[in-house]
């Protein structure tokens, strides 16, 4: 009879901190539902940002420091396609395709965000227990639930500014990132090379 047969810890695949038993905390894997239930509310809610006048900011003073920015351009951002969808139909799609499950051709976008939201809370466990990109997944979920709320409450967050990745595409980055990594081509920019990337040019959604 052994006394120490309790399971070994080892780092949680989301936050790296010890855990016992479990691929994944608890805790990290309910933060990842909160976000999947949350978004497509989040989503619609960001409809209503778009609307110029009711975000509750008080008038516009023309002129003065920061009122130059347009202030639904991230809400914008985060509805279109590669906003919140590309980050929960990116996962649902990648959960699919590993699965060999067929893709539903949505067409729009908000359709595409509940279906993936759905899909990844179904099989949450076994994206805990055995993708081997959950962190990325979580931290992602993290961020982009974090940006809609911010949004939402009207809260002030760092100006995110386009940057164009040499293989084209188009990179977010706050004039404080620690650095990005582009998903196309998997190049890796620091603090400084991310901000010397040349500006991109804005399109329409
Ligand atoms: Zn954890
Ligand atoms: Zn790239």
């Amino acid at each position: 009879m052994y006394l120490d047969d309790a399971p070994e810890t080892q780092p949680c695949a989301v936050c790296d901190k010890p855990v016992r038993g479990e691929r994944v905390h608890r805790g990290c894997r309910q933060h990842m539902a909160d976000a999947l239930r949350q978004l497509p509310k989040l989503y619609r809610q960001l409809a209503e940002a778009l609307i110029p006048g009711r975000r509750g900011d008080g008038p516009a003073v023309s002129g003065s420091p920061g009122s130059s920015m347009p202030p639904n351009e991230d809400a914008l951002d985060l509805r279109s396609r590669g906003g919140i969808e590309g980050v929960v139909g990116g996962w649902a799609r990648d959960l699919c395709d590993r699965e060999r499950w067929d893709i539903p051709a949505y067409q729009s976008v908000q359709a595409i965000v509940d279906w993936s939201c759905s899909v990844l809370l179904a099989n949450l466990a076994v994206i805990c227990d055995e993708h081997p990109a959950v962190k990325e997944i979580a931290h992602e979920l993290g961020k982009v639930t974090a940006q809609a709320n911010a949004i939402i409450t009207g809260e002030k967050q760092p100006r995110r500014i386009g940057v164009s990745c040499t293989c084209g595409r188009t990179l977010k980055v706050t004039l404080d990132t620690a650095g990005v990594r582009c998903p196309d081509c998997s190049a890796q920019y620091g603090h400084s090379e991310a901000l010397r990337l040349p500006l991109a040019e804005r399109r329409a959604a």
